[in-house]
């Protein structure tokens, strides 16, 4: 399930990311995500909610 606030990356919580692979970033930290980023998962959630 994807977090608005996790990871730029993966998109996983802070507190659960430890070392993850994912590419184009490979083996990574948590980063934070854009606003940019934060906001579009948003609206993805919302879209996805309301599909069938
Ligand atoms: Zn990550």
């Amino acid at each position: 399930m994807i977090n608005p606030s996790g990871c730029r990356w993966c998109g996983i919580d802070q507190r659960e990311h430890a070392q993850r692979w994912k590419p184009p970033a490979g083996w990574h930290q948590w980063e934070q995500p854009t606003q940019d980023q934060i906001k579009r998962r948003m609206q993805e959630r919302r879209s996805t909610r309301s599909a069938p």
